[in-house]
């Protein structure tokens, strides 16, 4: 076996991390293992491997080797001790959520979570008895009061889907423990090339692998990492729950991961430019992005994040009226419900990350109509920003 313990760097890992076990026959790539079960001749064996006491996979709703190269990898760009992988990014949301929580647990959370998250907070956990606390995104003290007043699990997303608000991880970890709860952040804005919520002192991080560690619109997945015996936890929920991650996905997944380190610095590159340019725009009303000084929680981002990611919004004065008129003038932007991809990719919240809410929820979550979100793609930057003026100059025109 080859030894990566050299593998300092993010970009090395990318590359490297998790494949070696899974290689055959000199292949140099993982391949799909499309196969469910996995046989065993010795009974014994079989057993071993059935009981978790050797090494191996019996069937691929619990484990697959392309998923395992995938989850590894994953793990080894988080820094953890474990990881496990999901359909989706809302199996990993949702399945974590329901192992730790029963009737009678307290969850607390923020109010400008991703919307299916929202209405997993909203709809499914108070109907499972759990009782559920968001609170304002930016409130640390409201935070952390709620926390005191008993917490099982603080749940966390930063930065935020579609305003592009900040948590302080480091702070409100340590509230949370002190209260004796688990705490998770969902970190798919920032992926684990911007920031590292673990070394932050949270117990798990999830991702949308969907977004930017496929990075390429075509792959669902979902997954966590943390220690050994919390992802034991949610993995034996999920095994049971079936949202298993298939492992052409999978595949897919694990070729976009090789690119993370470098997609992530153009998007970041990209986004800081963009933002700057519709900071200045007479259409453009406000823009969020954690990049900009202008930001309320600019120094924080210096902080917890290493990059300040790929993700941006921005309100149009002349309201949705002109988001309708702008949206159709941009051409290199698919107007579509994704994001994180090396094409970017745009749409207002109530047709992309907040579809599932209501007008009246969008709004009591802050959330204005005439928002964009803007997933900036890995494009050369003068192209987006002369597309964007374009877009902008007639929209301002004509509202
Ligand atoms: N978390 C965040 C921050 C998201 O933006 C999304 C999807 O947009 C999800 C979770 C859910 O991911 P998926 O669409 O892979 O289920």
């Amino acid at each position: 076996m080859r030894d990566l313990s050299g593998a300092k760097h993010p970009a090395t890992k990318a590359v490297w991390a998790g494949e070696e076990r899974y290689l055959v026959e000199g292949a140099t790539q993982v391949p799909i293992v499309q196969s469910i079960p996995f046989g065993y001749e010795d009974l014994d064996e079989w057993t071993r491997v059935a009981l978790g006491e050797r090494e191996g996979h019996i069937y691929s709703r619990n484990t697959n080797p392309t998923t395992r190269a995938f989850e590894e990898k994953v793990r080894a760009l988080e820094g953890a001790e474990a990881s496990t992988s999901f359909a989706t990014g809302m199996a990993a949301v949702s399945n974590t959520l329901l192992e730790f929580l029963q009737p009678g647990s307290r969850v607390v959370s923020v109010k400008d979570t991703y919307g299916g998250t929202n209405k997993v907070f909203l709809e499914f956990l108070p109907r499972a008895g759990v009782d559920v606390k968001l609170c304002d995104t930016t409130d640390h003290e409201a935070v952390a009061g709620e926390i005191a007043r008993g917490c099982d699990l603080l749940y966390l997303e930063t930065p935020t889907n579609p305003t592009l608000k900040l948590v302080d991880i480091k702070r409100l970890a340590e509230v949370g423990h002190g209260a004796g709860a688990i705490v998770v952040v969902d970190g798919t804005f920032a992926t684990p090339i911007n920031q590292s919520p673990l070394s932050l002192g949270a117990d798990l991080v999830l991702h949308s692998a969907s977004k930017y560690l496929g990075g390429h619109s075509d792959a669902l997945g979902g997954i966590l990492c943390g220690s050994d015996q919390l992802v034991k936890r949610v993995y034996h929920y999920r095994e049971i729950n079936g949202a298993a991650l298939d492992p052409f996905a999978a595949y897919l997944l694990l070729r976009g991961l090789k690119t993370l380190d470098l997609r992530i610095a153009r998007h970041n590159e990209n986004a800081m430019r963009v933002a700057r340019f519709l900071e200045e725009h007479p259409a453009v009303e406000r823009v969020f992005y954690p990049g900009l000084e202008s930001h309320p929680q600019h120094e924080l981002a210096r902080e917890q994040m290493r990059g300040f990611g790929g993700m941006l919004s921005f309100s149009l004065r002349g309201g949705y009226e002109a988001v309708a008129a702008f949206l159709p003038r941009l051409q290199f932007a698919h107007r579509a419900a994704n994001l994180g991809a090396v094409e970017t990719t745009v749409g207002p919240p109530a047709t992309t990350s907040h579809v599932e809410s209501s007008a009246s929820e969008r709004k009591e979550m802050g959330i204005p109509e005439s928002l964009v979100r803007y997933s900036t793609g890995i494009e050369h930057p003068d192209d987006l920003i002369s597309d964007l003026e374009n877009a902008l100059s007639n929209t301002h025109a004509k509202s």
